[in-house]
This record gives structure tokens, C-alpha cells and sequence, in this order.
């Protein structure tokens, strides 16, 4: 089972898009190669900002560090999520565990030309350490979580699992 430093960004993702979703992937259910949305989401990113250097922190890599140590995060999708917000935090946190004192995110949305910056602040640190624990927890659980509605399903590489009787 994985433990507090295990937890990386794929995670955080899943635990809010759908704790089933991250449940499945903790017990290596990953479909996500078929995913064509997967894909896309691979292309954008390799067309994106070829300029900067990935780090890798282990469980978590994120797509690059400014000097003014802001993390900067690269998504296929039009519109932020809570998800990108929280992925963008873990990362932050990671940063702050090998001694960098991460600014916070900048998310980039390529598709429509659109940048956030959002703040590392005490409370986000909070939330951070909290969605650690709300993986562990779905981690340890011994039975999956109940699905999301068809409608919220939509495009989740897991739905032939979940939906197919
Ligand atoms: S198909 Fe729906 S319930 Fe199943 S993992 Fe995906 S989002 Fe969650």
C-alpha cells in the first residue's frame, strides 16, 4: 500500500475527478493508454512550451520551475478544474519538502490562451497535506467507491469497468 510520499500528481487528480477512478488505479486498473483523451492531453503537452525542462520529484513531476520559483503546469483542457488547482498545490508541497519554497502555480491553457496563477498560501499548504490524507484513505478502503453519474462519466478511460454489465 502506499504511503505520504508515494502519492504523486496522478493521484491528486483522480481523488478529485473521481475517488473510484483513483481507487482502481491504486490496485493497477489503467486503461489510460487507450484513452484517446489521454492522448491528446500527451500532444498538447509535447507541443507546449518545448522550451522548458520537466522535474522530476519522485512520485510527483512537474512540468517546470520559473526563477521566482513558480510552478508552471501545461493542461489539454479549456478550463481549469479543482483538480488542476490541486495538482498544482501537491506540487508545491513536494517543492517545500526538498527545501524550495515554491511561489505557487501558473496552470496554462494552450487551447485558449489563457494562464491562472495560484498562490501557495498557508491555507493551500493545509489543503495540500489534507488531500495526501483523503488518498490514503481512498487507498485503504477496502470497497470501490460508488460510481459518478453516466453524465459525469463521460470520456473516463475507466468507463467500459464501470458501466459495461
Ligand atoms: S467511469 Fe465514472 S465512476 Fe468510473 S472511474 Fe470513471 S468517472 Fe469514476
Amino acid at each position: 500500500m502506499i504511503g505520504p510520499d508515494d502519492v504523486g500528481g496522478v493521484h491528486i487528480k483522480y481523488l478529485y475527478h473521481c475517488r473510484r477512478q483513483l481507487w482502481l488505479y491504486l490496485r493497477g486498473i489503467r486503461p489510460e493508454h487507450l484513452s484517446a483523451t489521454v492522448q491528446l492531453g500527451e500532444a498538447v503537452h509535447d507541443t507546449s512550451y518545448t522550451r522548458n525542462t520537466p522535474v522530476d520529484l519522485g512520485a510527483a513531476k512537474l512540468d517546470f520551475i520559473d526563477g521566482q520559483h513558480w510552478v508552471h503546469e501545461v493542461k489539454s483542457s479549456t478550463r481549469t478544474t479543482p483538480a488542476d488547482q490541486a495538482q498544482g498545490r501537491h506540487y508545491c508541497h513536494r517543492l517545500y519538502l526538498v527545501g524550495i519554497d515554491a511561489q505557487g502555480t501558473v496552470l496554462h491553457y494552450p487551447k485558449t490562451r489563457r494562464t491562472q496563477r495560484h498562490p501557495y498560501t498557508p491555507e493551500a499548504a493545509d489543503q495540500a497535506l489534507a488531500d495526501i490524507a483523503d488518498v490514503l484513505a481512498v487507498a485503504t478502503a477496502s470497497t470501490s467507491p460508488d460510481r459518478l453519474t453516466r453524465t459525469a462519466c463521460r470520456g473516463c478511460s475507466f468507463t467500459d469497468y464501470c458501466w459495461t454489465e
